[in-house]
């Protein structure tokens, strides 16, 4: 068997691998990192069929210009479908805003659409020979690690989480021979998520008490939806916006993905959604404000931003990784965003909680021996390195972008 790395193996940057066995060829994931200017990974070749682990950008994001170039079957999940498509409708928009080189048209999304082949955690399918498998992979809803059954047993895991969330179960080994691995939190540990839930919800009882107003920015897919369910915890006056309720209302029609489909459900609920401007002038006055984007980069949060800046009551509470340069980052390091051009000061209380949707290192490293493989691919991950140090009682593979390895 030989992979081919076309992107996003050395870094967490657009991810795709090709796939050589039983005469076919086979791609998983053909991302697009959604950076400034965006990555992409390299030009595909002709392949036989496509595997779509789940509809974060990096992974999802030029699965329509691989449509158009072969004219091939995605396998995916139902949930993995609606995120895609509204993300790529969304990136394409960005695309024309910005000036970016478009890869696509919205005619590629729609065939894109149709080239979807869903399927259920646990099913399985025959194709060419090879015998494959869909695993849940506890990253966000719909996430998924395919198992290629051949001569060998391989396993691609896109991105995992092994640790339960409100929203998800955590994932669990599978035996294989080949384990191809995501290495994003190679080298750094996560908090107990129960105490960073804990600490996220007294800063809010903390804002309140003192007079101010807690903004949470969240990402879209999952953490919007994970939020909300913390929050409900207590009886805040929660509101959302952004574009969250779209993939709110999207995961409450997943049962099958979802931890509990009630948590959910009555979460989401007994928050106010934004429907139209005079809501979101409603939601000035909210106690707490959910919102996206999770980096600060653009939508609603900016709005809401500009209103409680300059009151040091109030918190500004991040939920997720800020790469380095965003606004996001500019704020936790430099009290300042940046908005319409303009650098404006920000004196509200500034804090971070670590609610990563990924393993950490030792869960990665736990995950790999449960494995029990026999070669071990470290991808999609910069510091790859360290995790090889954990598990040297295996065949490790640290291969570069457009490097081919045999197994
Ligand atoms: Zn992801
Ligand atoms: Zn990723």
């Amino acid at each position: 068997m030989k992979l081919n790395f076309l992107g996003g193996v050395s870094k967490v940057g657009p991810l795709s691998m090709v796939m050589h066995q039983n005469d076919m060829t086979l791609i998983f994931d053909h991302g697009m990192l959604p950076a400034d200017p965006p990555e992409y990974p390299m030009r595909s070749p002709l392949v036989d069929i496509a595997f779509l682990s789940h509809s974060h950008l990096d992974h999802c994001g030029m699965i329509p210009a691989l449509v158009r170039q072969n004219d091939i079957r995605v396998l995916t999940t139902h949930p993995t479908l609606e995120v895609s498509e509204l993300l790529l409708y969304d990136s394409l928009k960005i695309a024309g805003i910005e000036g970016y080189p478009k890869h696509f048209e919205k005619a590629d999304i729609k065939r894109t659409k149709a080239a979807f082949d869903m399927m259920g955690y646990s099913s399985k399918r025959e194709i060419g020979g090879l015998e494959v498998e869909i695993h849940s992979a506890g990253h966000i809803p719909g996430s998924s690690m395919f198992e290629i059954k051949g001569e060998e047993t391989t396993l691609f895991t896109g991105d995992i989480n092994t640790s339960n969330s409100r929203l998800l179960w955590g994932t669990s080994p599978v035996e294989c021979d080949n384990l191809i691995l995501e290495s994003t939190y190679g080298g750094e540990e996560h908090k107990d998520r129960g105490e960073t839930e804990k600490e996220l919800l007294d800063k809010i009882d903390e804002t309140l008490e003192r007079g101010g107003q807690a903004i949470v920015p969240v990402f879209a897919v999952g953490r919007t939806q994970e939020i909300l369910m913390v929050l409900n915890d207590r009886n805040y006056d929660v509101w959302y916006d952004g574009m969250g309720r779209t993939v709110s209302r999207i995961y409450q029609n997943h049962e099958g993905f979802i931890r509990s489909i009630k948590a959910l459900r009555d979460s989401v609920g007994n928050a106010n959604k934004v429907k139209s401007h005079s809501t979101r002038k409603q939601a000035m006055d909210a106690e707490v404000i959910v919102t996206t984007s999770g980096m600060l980069e653009g939508g609603p949060v900016l709005n809401y931003l500009q209103e409680i800046r300059r009151d040091p009551k109030s918190s500004i509470l991040l939920t997720g990784y800020q790469v380095e340069g965003t606004n996001g980052d500019m704020l936790l390091n430099n009290g300042m965003i940046r908005d319409r051009g303009a650098t404006l000061p920000v004196e509200c209380e500034v804090e971070k909680y670590d609610f990563s949707a990924h393993a950490g290192h030792s869960e990665l490293v736990e995950f790999a021996k449960g494995c029990e493989p026999e070669n071990i691919v470290l991808m999609h991950g910069d510091k790859r390195e360290e995790l090889a140090k954990d598990l040297d009682e295996f065949e490790i593979y640290m291969p570069d972008e457009g490097e081919t390895i045999e197994l």
